[in-house]
């Protein structure tokens, strides 16, 4: 860690070109270029479980980093620990995994855990430590986590249980609220990989929303404070992923976490990790992740994220699903044999299914045909005008790898 606070007296001595808070950016840049010598090596793949976490979480409480508490258990027994660091005034609360297949936020959470280990000397470390105490939730539902599923166990999704509590998980997390009365909460979750920012073309990276607290949207002092927070998470992230920042779906959801406990007071940032090419297992957004939210934290702590200009935040556009994993352009495709010949755009989407053998595959599968135009893709294969096979095209259904790989090689 020696070589990052060298580095930091460095930074500080160019001349910053960014912003409002040349600091904070500075600051991004150095937790960025960084990021490998406090990355957790032992975090390889995104599928993990519970026990394999606190496996992860264990030395830094040995070394006395985070102390922990448990919150309660889950539907099947799994305790659920609630970590804190620092003694400041602001509590800020941060719970990741509530959705057990989103776990890029948990990555990142204990990476930042690395960093405070690591670098117990460097400003960020030693400002959020004497100003924030950070109660953290990572992995809220861990039976779903155990089966790389969003919903918990008991098949309910407790982003839609923060009024009926009926699952242990979701009451859970509404008591660490209640108990700790954060004035600021962090939301973290995935979403799907495919979305664009606003039709730009551009794969949202991450997607921030400030949630609403009622049917209007209104505003009052808590949620503005939380898009401060945005605007700041937002601005920092722009000179690494330039474009592919977007805003998440603002309507109000009355059984969601996110706008209820915005609602109770407390300052709230939902933070969704997207999508990012040739990133499938999350790597790369786990260190955006983790580099945003150490950022954000810094600057809550020092007080800077109250100056950032709200329209960075207001001027996000919207979350747009208008990507393919897979688009070939410029194919001739028949449908039948006495169908005439069209020149089409084929698109085509790879997500992750278990076979009969519990064994995790890429599956492709052909969603689209026609004018792709106004759609992206991370790959574009140009098929040049050539006939594509008609009985290996069905639409709805999955294509064969080999194939696609002959269309790349054409
Ligand atoms: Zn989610």
């Amino acid at each position: 860690m020696k070589r990052l606070i060298t580095f930091w007296i460095l930074v500080m001595s160019t001349t910053p070109s960014f912003g409002q808070h040349p600091l904070l950016s500075t600051i991004g840049r150095e937790l960025f270029d960084s990021y490998e010598e406090y990355q957790l090596p032992s975090i390889t793949t995104r599928r993990f479980t519970q026990a394999k976490m606190l496996g992860w979480v264990k030395p830094f409480q040995d070394q006395g980093v985070v102390t922990t508490v448990s919150l309660g258990q889950s539907a099947e027994g799994r305790t659920i620990p609630l970590l804190t660091f620092g003694a400041g005034a602001t509590t800020v609360l941060l719970w990741s995994q509530m959705h057990g297949d989103e776990p890029t936020a948990t990555m990142a959470l204990m990476d930042i855990l690395n960093f405070f280990s690591r670098a117990p000397e460097h400003i960020v470390t030693t400002t959020i430590r004497r100003n924030l105490t950070l109660r953290m939730i990572p992995m809220i539902n861990p039976d779903g986590a155990e089966r790389f599923q969003r919903r918990t166990v008991q098949m309910i999704d407790m982003n839609r249980d923060a009024q009926r509590l009926e699952t242990p998980e979701a009451r859970i997390l509404k008591g660490a609220r209640e108990t700790y009365a954060p004035q600021f909460g962090f939301n973290l979750h995935d979403q799907d990989p495919r979305y664009t920012v606003g039709n730009t073309k551009k794969v949202s990276a991450i997607a921030l929303l400030a949630p609403a607290f009622d049917e209007s949207r209104s505003d009052n002092d808590g949620r503005r404070q939380a898009k401060h927070l945005a605007a700041t998470f937002a601005a920092v992230m722009s000179q690494f992923i330039e474009g592919h920042v977007s805003k998440y779906d603002d309507t109000f959801e009355s059984r969601a976490f996110g706008d209820n406990i915005q609602k109770w007071g407390t300052s709230t940032l939902l933070v969704e990790s997207g999508g990012w090419a040739n990133d499938r297992e999350k790597m790369f957004l786990r260190k955006i992740n983790a580099v945003g939210l150490l950022v954000s934290l810094y600057a809550l702590a020092n007080g800077d994220y109250r100056s950032t200009d709200l329209s960075i935040y207001e001027h996000l556009p919207f979350n747009t699903k208008y990507l393919y994993d897979i688009i070939v352009r410029n194919a001739t495709f028949r449908a039948s044999e006495t169908a005439p010949e069209l020149r089409v755009d084929i698109g085509i989407t790879i997500d992750e299914r278990r076979n009969d053998d519990g064994v995790l595959e890429l599956v492709a599968k052909v969603v689209d045909i026609g004018d792709l135009s106004v759609y992206a893709a991370f790959e574009e294969i140009d098929a040049g005008g050539s006939a594509v096979e008609s009985t290996l095209i069905k639409l709805d259904e999955p294509i064969p790898a080999a194939y696609i790989e002959t269309l790349r090689k054409r």
